[in-house]
């Protein structure tokens, strides 16, 4: 079973015969369109004579493998939590698209519990994991989310209903950002997005008082951000 958009994209392309590219380029178009990226590839399955549900992915399993990652070592989270918060703010190609950064920050609050015990994971383990998580976030949000032309416009009918609230707030979150708020990574406080600083509201920043600390500032990623809006109350 694939994990990954990458995966499911590779198997597909292998068995139709066709090469990556020609399936990635289709796909993208397709999805531009508002096609689900299940829907794209199963609909060029069939074209091909393929038993379309073979070609399938689970968010449960996604998650799982997510919290997975995320819990084997502390450092490690926060050297993850660090690039990504760099890509997200980034412009152009190397952008961490922002609905897969919220669906990363939903998997933060879930492994909130998680020991804070530091193992030495090389620079080379970390960089791998971090590609891995992107390309989990970035499938993460393509299944459990209705896309149009307009990017992020609901929960998928198919999200399983224990990810309904992670499929919430990553629209909630990408709906705000298109209205030009951003919601504080430290605090959870809606602020304008463009009188934010790394990521953090202006008062969340100034505690800082100028810290380049990683642990500093990602340590509470995930954690108050949910506080101030409240999972039960949806
Ligand atoms: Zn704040």
């Amino acid at each position: 079973m694939s994990l990954t958009a990458r995966e499911l994209l590779h198997k597909l392309a292998e068995d139709a015969g066709l090469t990556y590219p020609t399936v990635a380029k289709r796909i993208n178009r397709m999805m531009k369109k508002g096609s689900g990226l299940i829907e794209s590839v199963q609909e060029i399955a069939v074209e091909h004579k393929l038993k379309p549900n073979k070609y399938n992915i689970n968010p449960v399993k996604i998650v799982a493998e997510t919290e997975k990652i995320l819990r084997e070592d502390y450092t490690q989270t926060l050297m993850i939590s660090a690039v990504l918060g760099q890509m997200i703010e980034s412009r152009g190609k190397e952008r961490f698209p922002p609905p897969a950064f919220f669906a990363y920050t939903e998997m933060l609050f879930r492994i909130s519990d998680a020991p804070r015990d530091v193992k030495s994971e090389t620079s080379i383990e970390i960089a791998e994991r971090t590609t891995r998580n992107i390309e989990l976030m970035t499938t993460l949000v393509s299944v459990l989310c209705e896309w149009s032309e307009q990017g992020v416009v609901g929960v998928a009918d198919d999200c399983p209903d224990i990810l309904r609230d992670i499929a919430r707030a990553i629209f909630r979150k990408t709906k705000l950002l298109q209205g030009g708020l951003w919601t504080c990574i430290s605090c959870g406080n809606i602020v304008e997005s463009r009188e934010t600083r790394a990521l953090m509201c202006y008062e969340c920043d100034s505690k800082l008082s100028g810290s380049r600390s990683i642990e500093d500032r990602y340590e509470s990623l995930g954690e108050n951000d949910r506080r101030s809006y409240g999972r039960s109350t949806e």
